[in-house]
């Protein structure tokens, strides 16, 4: 089976926004996925999605992000991402109904998020509170008609497969991102992409090289084509799991050489997108 699905860039929604809007429009890329704004800048759905529609780029994913998080090295993360931390859990959560609300402003489906580190210690108390969590901005994205994506990598396949049990929502899906499969050193990504199948409803186009220790140190985020990730038969797993939806750029640096390089990414993308 071939499919050719749309491409996107991911987008973050800062004071670089007009100029990420711009290389969306020369590229001619038909959807974007966003880092949903600031609290104070929220207010202004209407005008964002304006900005995107003059872009001619649809909206297909809002993501939640929440101060206070660092990606500096894998214990930073488990320790100030998502909604795993406890000291931050119920505002946090709060803040996710509220992107959750903006994003169905935009009128956009699906809303997503790093959780964080949930683990797999099923019975423990922090699990069942992780679980119950999930549950409940799962319940609050149904009422937005939203799915809530997990973004991939913090944990093995199987883990994620047995936590999305467990909370057990219809509308709980992933974002399957293969390069963070590589830098967080949680397994080889194919073989995961093809074990979530139905339940991968977004993805990030993403390329990384292997840590020397994986899973105690970071891997190395490098331009799509480059690293790890073979990107023909990441594109071939997805047909083989009947993925319709956009292949999502996400290049995480910021300036010119980001869109320099996610220009590289729309190239490769169209070559192998067929
Ligand atoms: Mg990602």
């Amino acid at each position: 089976m071939s499919l050719q699905r749309p491409l996107g860039l991911f987008i973050v929604c800062d004071e670089a926004l007009p100029a990420r809007l711009q290389a969306g429009r020369q590229l001619s890329i038909p959807t974007a996925q966003i880092l949903a704004p600031g609290r104070r800048d929220r207010l202004s759905a209407k005008a964002l999605a304006r900005q995107f529609e003059e872009a001619g780029m649809q909206i297909t994913v809002v993501f939640c992000g929440f101060s206070g998080e660092s990606y500096a090295d894998i214990p930073t993360v488990a320790a100030t991402v998502g909604l795993v931390p406890p000291a931050t859990r119920s505002q946090r959560l709060i803040e996710a109904k509220e992107i959750s609300d903006f994003a169905a402003e935009l009128g956009v489906p699906a809303t997503a998020l790093h959780i964080g580190f949930i683990g797999d210690e099923l019975d423990s108390p922090e699990y069942r509170a992780m679980v119950a969590t999930a549950q409940e901005l799962c319940d609050h994205c149904r009422k937005n008609n939203q799915r809530l994506h997990l973004e991939t990598g913090q944990e093995t396949a199987q883990e994620l497969l047995k936590f999305i049990a467990e909370v057990n929502r219809p509308n709980l899906a992933v974002n399957f991102d293969p390069a963070n499969m590589i830098l967080y050193g949680c397994g080889e990504p194919l073989p995961a992409l093809k074990l979530l199948g139905p339940l991968v409803k977004s993805v990030h186009c993403k390329d990384a090289k292997w840590a020397a220790h994986p899973g105690k140190e970071w891997g190395l985020e490098v331009p799509l084509g480059e690293g790890d990730v073979d990107m023909a038969a990441f594109i071939q797993a997805l047909n083989e799991i009947g993925y319709a939806g956009p292949l999502t750029i996400e290049r995480e640096i910021v300036g010119d050489q980001q869109l320099l390089d996610m220009q590289k990414g729309v190239e490769l993308l169209n070559r192998l997108n067929v």
